[in-house]
C-alpha cells in the first residue's frame, strides 16, 4: 500500500514537472514522502524525516543512511539537533565533506537518485529532501563567515537582533552591504531558539552564519547583578576577538539602559564600549591579536543611545525586499521566534524603549553624522577589501564552560 501511495505520489509529481512551460527553471520541492530512507538497509525510523525540531535521531557509530528516489534529489538539507560532527555524504562518484563548518541546518547538493550519508553522531531532527530546481525561499544555504563585514552586530540573545538591531540590518542587506552577527549567549539549553535564531536572520537577508557565544543565558534585572553571575573580562574578551576576527567598519550594540532593563543587555553594550578601543590595542588580549591582527572599526552605535543621535528610516518600500519595508522585514524574522510570542509586551517598535530607529554614535573616527544614515562618512573600499571565507564556529577562545 505504502508502495502504491509512493508511485501515484511520484506520478502527480512527474505529471507537475512535464507541465512546466519549455526552458522555464523548476521549482524545487520537498519530496519526503514520495523517498524511501533506510539506515544500514533496514527502514529508518519516521522521526529522521519528519519535518519537526522536537523529535532527533541520533545515530550510533558506523549508521549509514541511504535515501532513494525515483525523482532526482537535488538537495539533502539536514536540520540537526545540536551543533554537527563532521560527516560525509556519497552519490555516483562523488563524496562531499560536509558538517565541517558547523551550520544547524545544512544545505546539500545532490542530483542523483541515490545518495547515502555516512552519519555523524549527532541529533539529527530531520533530514529533508528537494527535487532538484529553485528551491523555496525559506531553505537556508549559509555562507561561512565572512573576514571583512561592513557592519558586525552583538545582539545578547536570539530575538535581539530582529527586535532592536532588525531594521539597521535590513537596511544593509539591502544595500549589498554584508553584515556580521555575533550573539552574545547561546540557547542550547532549548530545543526550539538555536532553530529560530537561524529562521529569524535568515529572513532578513543575512547569509553569513551567526557566531554563538559560549555564555549562558541568564535573566537579570541590573547591570550590577549581571557583572555578578557573567565574568564581565571574558565578555571584553570574546568581543575584541570578533571585532579583530571580521574588521567590521559599523558595530551595532545595545541600549546601555538594557532595552526593556535587561542586564545582560546592559553588560553587553557598556563592555562593547570599552572593546572599541581596546580591539585596536595589541598588548589587549594578545592571544587574538597575534591571531587576527589589532584593528579598531570606524564607528560605533549604541541603541538609543541619547548623543550623536540618528532616527532611521525604517518605513520605506525596500526593492530588495519586494517592497516590504525595513520594519516589516523585522516583524516578519519576529515572527519566527514562537517560543518569544508568549511575552506580549515584545514586539519590533518604533517608539518608546525598543524604538529599533533611534541608533547614537558613540565612537567616529570618521566624524559625525549629518543625515540619519549609519554608512555616512565611511569611505569605499578602494580597491575592495579581500575577502577570506572562515570556518563558522570555530577558532573561538572557550570563554565559559557550559558545565
Ligand atoms: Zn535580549
Amino acid at each position: 500500500m505504502k508502495k502504491l501511495i509512493k508511485s501515484l505520489l511520484m506520478i502527480s509529481a512527474a505529471a507537475v514537472l512535464l507541465c512546466c512551460p519549455c526552458g522555464a527553471v523548476e521549482q524545487s520541492v520537498r519530496i519526503n514522502d514520495t523517498v524511501t530512507f533506510s539506515i544500514n538497509g533496514e527502514e529508518a525510523p519516521a522521526i529522521l524525516s519528519d519535518g519537526s525540531i522536537y523529535t532527533w535521531y541520533l545515530p550510533q557509530e558506523g549508521e549509514v543512511l541511504t535515501v532513494t528516489s525515483e525523482q532526482e534529489i537535488g538537495y539533502l538539507y539536514i536540520f540537526f539537533g545540536e551543533t554537527p560532527e563532521s560527516y560525509s555524504v556519497s552519490f555516483g562518484k562523488v563524496r562531499r565533506a560536509c558538517g565541517q563548518n558547523g551550520f544547524l541546518h545544512e544545505l546539500i547538493e545532490i542530483g542523483a537518485n541515490e545518495v547515502t550519508v555516512k552519519l555523524p553522531g549527532s541529533k539529527i531532527c530531520s533530514v529533508e529532501v528537494y527535487s532538484s530546481g529553485t528551491l523555496p525561499a525559506d531553505v537556508q544555504d549559509w555562507d561561512r563567515p565572512v573576514r571583512d563585514c561592513d557592519m558586525l552586530a552583538f545582539p545578547t540573545h536570539a530575538d535581539d537582533d530582529t527586535l532592536y538591531f532588525g531594521p539597521a540590518i535590513v537596511n544593509a542587506v539591502s544595500r549589498g552591504l554584508s553584515v556580521q552577527i555575533a550573539y552574545m549567549v547561546n540557547h542550547w539549553d532549548t530545543v526550539d531558539r538555536p532553530h529560530e535564531l537561524l529562521n529569524g536572520i535568515w529572513e532578513m537577508g543575512v547569509r553569513t552564519y551567526p557566531i554563538i557565544g559560549e555564555f549562558p543565558d541568564i535573566y537579570s534585572n541590573s547591570l550590577e547583578h549581571a557583572s555578578r553571575v557573567y565574568i564581565p573580562d571574558t565578555i571584553l574578551q570574546y568581543q575584541v576577538e570578533m571585532i579583530r576576527r571580521f574588521r567590521p567598519k559599523v558595530v551595532l550594540g545595545h541600549d546601555l539602559n538594557g532595552e526593556y532593563g535587561h542586564g545582560a543587555h546592559m553588560l553587553n553594550a557598556v563592555l562593547l564600549t570599552r572593546a572599541i578601543e581596546l580591539s585596536g590595542e595589541a598588548s589587549a588580549f594578545p592571544g587574538s591579536a597575534r591571531e587576527w591582527g589589532a584593528y579598531q572599526p570606524m564607528k560605533l552605535y549604541l541603541h538609543l543611545y541619547g548623543q550623536n543621535q540618528i532616527t532611521l528610516d525604517v518605513h520605506a518600500p525596500l526593492e530588495f525586499f519586494e517592497g516590504r519595508s525595513a520594519f516589516e522585514k523585522a516583524e516578519d524574522a519576529y515572527a519566527k521566534h514562537i517560543s518569544q510570542h508568549k511575552w506580549t509586551s515584545l514586539a519590533v517598535e518604533d517608539f518608546g524603549d525598543g524604538d529599533c530607529r533611534l541608533f547614537g554614535l558613540y565612537f567616529s573616527s570618521v566624524g559625525q553624522d549629518a543625515q540619519n544614515d549609519i554608512f555616512e562618512n565611511i569611505p569605499p573600499d578602494e580597491p575592495p577589501r579581500p575577502v577570506f571565507e572562515q570556518p563558522a564556529g570555530y577558532g573561538n577562545t572557550v570563554y565559559f564552560s557550559k558545565n
